[in-house]
């Protein structure tokens, strides 16, 4: 099968010299394109910026903001039959770029910013979409009702929560915790271990739903 997956942190310019970015490292998606590609799957990955070598074996497109990464991902969602949108990507950007370097000054500076484009909000909401579309929520509270709420506002067929709320695991860490939501409300928790290892825990398990969920003609069964 084709996997499409997004990974890592988006910069949000504010000058030349300035951005928005967030604490993903890119990890957790990585992981995903080298057990998909370990499982024999095609994977396509579409990353913002970390410090990590190239997964073996996947086709890497390399974005930086999150209108790069919403471009690039709407050019390959229909060669896919797995989405697994896994990038932090920032939820806002200023408003306005500076195209010289803001200067400093001695007085409180504001900065405006506006909402980006959610990448897994736009194809959820697709009514001819063929793939199977995974998202990821990482939360710091209320962890299972907001995955319960991302999964029916942005109408996708999985949502993976983690907990970023403490040191080791989540963000950053070598080590994850996950609970897979699904669409009929089943859940189904992966204990915590090595983002590899949760990584080839969740191919498997999209590859089962999508061949679930799909029939031979490629129609969704609902
Ligand atoms: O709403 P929230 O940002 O917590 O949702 C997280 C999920 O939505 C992740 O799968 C992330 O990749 C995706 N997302 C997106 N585009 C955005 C923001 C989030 O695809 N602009």
């Amino acid at each position: 099968m084709r996997f499409l997956i997004t990974a890592g942190p988006t910069r949000e310019a504010i000058d030349p010299v300035r951005y928005i970015s967030n604490r993903s490292s890119g990890k957790m998606g990585y992981a995903i394109a080298e057990a998909a590609f370990a499982e024999g799957h095609h994977v396509t990955l579409i990353s913002g910026p970390v410090n990590l070598e190239a997964p073996r074996g996947a086709q890497l497109i390399s974005v930086l903001t999150s209108d790069e990464m919403f471009d690039a991902v709407h050019r390959h969602a229909d060669r896919c039959d797995i989405c697994v949108l896994c990038a932090a990507v920032a939820d806002y950007k200023p408003a306005n770029f500076s195209s010289t370097k803001i200067k400093k000054r001695g007085e409180m500076l504001s900065l405006e910013l506006i909402p980006t484009r959610d990448i897994l909000d736009s194809l959820g909401h697709r009514r001819d979409r063929q793939f199977l579309l995974i998202g990821f929520a990482a939360e710091t509270d209320h962890v299972e009702e907001n995955a319960a709420k991302k999964l029916r506002e942005k109408d996708c067929d999985i949502i993976v929560a983690n907990d970023v709320s403490s040191a080791n695991s989540g963000m950053e860490s070598a080590v994850n915790e996950v609970t897979i939501f699904f669409r009929n409300g089943e859940k189904e928790k992966i204990s915590r271990g090595p983002k590899r290892i949760i990584a080839r825990e969740l191919v498997k398990i999209f590859f089962k739903i999508r061949n679930k969920m799909f029939d031979k003609k490629n129609v969704m069964i609902n």
